[in-house]
């Protein structure tokens, strides 16, 4: 995370790549980060109960819902992230992609793992991730 003040004076938080939160005196946040050209947001009412994510569209500027759905590790996910499990080069898991996954014609596109069509199927019905097709 880089936190830096612009020439307007207003904060500017970069490089949040695991995740940071507005809150408010009420305790309602909204937690944010980056990913490939535009940031995701999830709305977390006080309550603790349900949240949302959504997406900015830097194309069309249009916030867009994401469907989550819950991970059997407790975080949310969506159907529509890359569900592909991430390695290090000595073949250490780090966790899910996470990438927005592009559709277009029924094929969902990973900006880093390409077509993953079939792995995001298999995670819809299995909540499995599935292996780099690369
Ligand atoms: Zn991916």
């Amino acid at each position: 995370m880089k936190i830096t003040i612009d020439e307007d004076h207003s904060i500017v938080i970069g490089e949040v790549f695991s995740g940071a939160y507005i809150e408010t005196e009420e305790g309602n946040r909204i937690g944010f980060c980056l990913r490939d050209d535009t940031i995701e947001f999830n709305v977390l009412p006080k309550d603790g109960g349900k949240s949302q994510w959504h997406r900015v569209n830097m194309q069309t500027l249009e916030v867009e819902k994401m469907s989550a759905v819950q991970d059997p590790d407790g975080g949310e996910m969506s159907d529509r992230n890359c569900a592909v499990r991430e390695r290090t080069g000595d073949g250490v898991s780090v966790g899910r992609c996470w990438f927005w996954t592009n559709e277009k014609s029924g094929v969902l596109t990973c900006p880093r793992h390409g077509n993953v069509t079939e792995i995001q199927k298999h995670f819809s019905t299995t909540r499995e991730l599935g292996e780099d097709p690369r």
